[in-house]
């Protein structure tokens, strides 16, 4: 591995975020009124609750700023005090926040391609600090740490998320990767939407004038978007023709894409086989609360509750990338696919005895509970050039769409047009200044 340091996305420079604050704003108060005054069928969003307030950035833009958030984007070879670094942080400051709040060094651990939220005060120094940090076992922990008079401690605020749908509408200048990253859409996401349209139009090939519009929903803590979940909705719009992905979950076992008529996106089904007859998913993909410790996780894939030693089948022809002990994850096998996705197979029990490519449907090993792990489980991640996207979308067999959820899709599928419409016929980008 290199370890020069090459940037991994543009970072929205502070000036341009200033910009982006005023156009944003009529928005948001548009996905506002739409959430408050007409409920969202349930299964759509994955929400407890939409909150009707703001997030505090956007509130406080017309205002005279004593503070404000910027996200740092990590790359690869930084360490935490790099990043903090070039967030314009003193270095006698980053020594104080980090040995004073004393967080461990196992929770300082980064993943190039995420972000580092800092909040600053007036004379540009930082009072708040929250990351999640890329933990070894798929579980990642939110990092929040606070100057309460003068001294870094943890946070000690109520850690409460809220989610709300955020919606995006970006219009390719030079490359749509770059539009997407200057509009605030993380990595995670933009690997997503690569994914999800793979069958149907390659979105890096979209030329000057071709146009997104996204609707997913954000993840807020104290007013700053800490993470995304799932895209909710995609408009892909390449010349004359016009893509679109609606998200759509049976509410059984994780969603997927399908077309304005309910098609399946993937003609392919390039996995085409469940890795492992389970008992029942123990814990899905995605961000959560622990309801009593009140403490935010990300889970980085899915767990698969099954008896030890449960065969574990390649769900897709691919290339052994890995087979050994992975820190938590325990016993591991890697395995990269023709389509640019990678999957991991963590705490197995025992490795079946696999050469260095395997096919579709081959046990590949079988169902443990090793490394940090509370019970036997196969831990199912995916990712897409090194991030952590949901392998329910995109490495699973997509589940034909059944006339019985037909009408429940197309009243989905309306909501979410209603909501993209919004931003449909605006004469500016929205979220995109160059
Ligand atoms: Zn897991």
């Amino acid at each position: 591995m290199t370890t020069e340091k090459k940037p991994i996305a543009t970072t929205v420079k502070k000036p341009i975020r200033w910009t982006l604050l005023g156009i944003m704003l009529p928005v948001s108060a548009v996905m506002t009124t739409y959430a408050v005054t007409e409920p969202l069928p349930k299964g759509l969003y994955k929400a407890e609750r939409v909150s009707q307030e703001l997030p505090a950035v956007f509130v406080k833009s017309n205002e005279v700023q004593s503070s404000y958030w910027t996200a740092e984007t990590v790359q690869v070879g930084d360490s935490l005090t790099d990043v903090l670094a070039r967030a314009g942080i003193s270095e006698g400051s980053i020594k104080k926040a980090l040995q004073q709040s004393k967080i461990d060094n196992n929770l300082k651990k980064l993943n190039p391609g995420q972000t580092v939220s800092i909040r600053l005060d007036s004379t540009g120094d930082a009072t708040d600090i929250q990351f999640f940090s890329n933990d070894d076992n798929g579980e990642s922990n939110l990092v929040a740490i606070q100057k309460v008079n003068g001294q870094w401690q943890a946070s000690t605020s109520e850690i409460t998320m809220k989610t709300m749908p955020s919606l995006r509408s970006i219009v390719v200048r030079t490359s749509a990767q770059g539009a997407l990253a200057q509009a605030g859409v993380g990595i995670e996401l933009r690997e997503s939407l690569r994914d999800i349209f793979s069958d149907k139009v390659n979105v890096d090939e979209l030329r000057p004038g071709d146009q997104i519009r996204l609707l997913y929903n954000s993840m807020y803590f104290r007013g700053q978007e800490m993470a995304a979940g799932d895209i909710l909705a995609a408009e892909v719009i390449k010349g004359s023709k016009t893509y679109k992905a609606y998200y759509y979950d049976k509410g059984d076992e994780g969603g997927s894409y399908y077309d304005e008529r309910g098609k399946s996106l993937k003609h392919t089904s390039a996995f085409n086989v469940k890795p492992v007859e389970y008992t029942r998913i123990s814990s899905p993909y995605g961000v959560r609360m622990h309801p009593v410790l009140h403490t935010v996780k990300m889970h980085t894939g899915i767990d698969y509750a099954a008896p030890e030693g449960t065969p574990i089948r390649a769900p897709a022809d691919g290339a052994v990338t890995w087979k050994g002990w992975k820190g938590g994850y325990g016993h591991t096998v890697m395995l990269m696919h023709a389509n640019g996705v990678e999957t991991l197979y963590g705490h197995m029990s025992a490795y079946a005895p696999i050469g260095s490519a395997v096919k579709a449907g081959d046990v590949i090993g079988y169902v443990g509970s090793t490394g940090r792990s509370t019970g036997p489980h196969l831990h199912y991640e995916a990712r897409i050039n090194g991030q952590h996207v949901n392998p329910t979308t995109v490495a699973l067999p997509t589940p034909k769409m059944e006339q019985v959820n037909m009408a429940h899709f197309n009243q989905q599928r309306e909501k979410s047009d209603t909501m993209l419409s919004a931003i449909r016929n605006l004469p500016i980008t929205v979220a995109q200044v160059d």
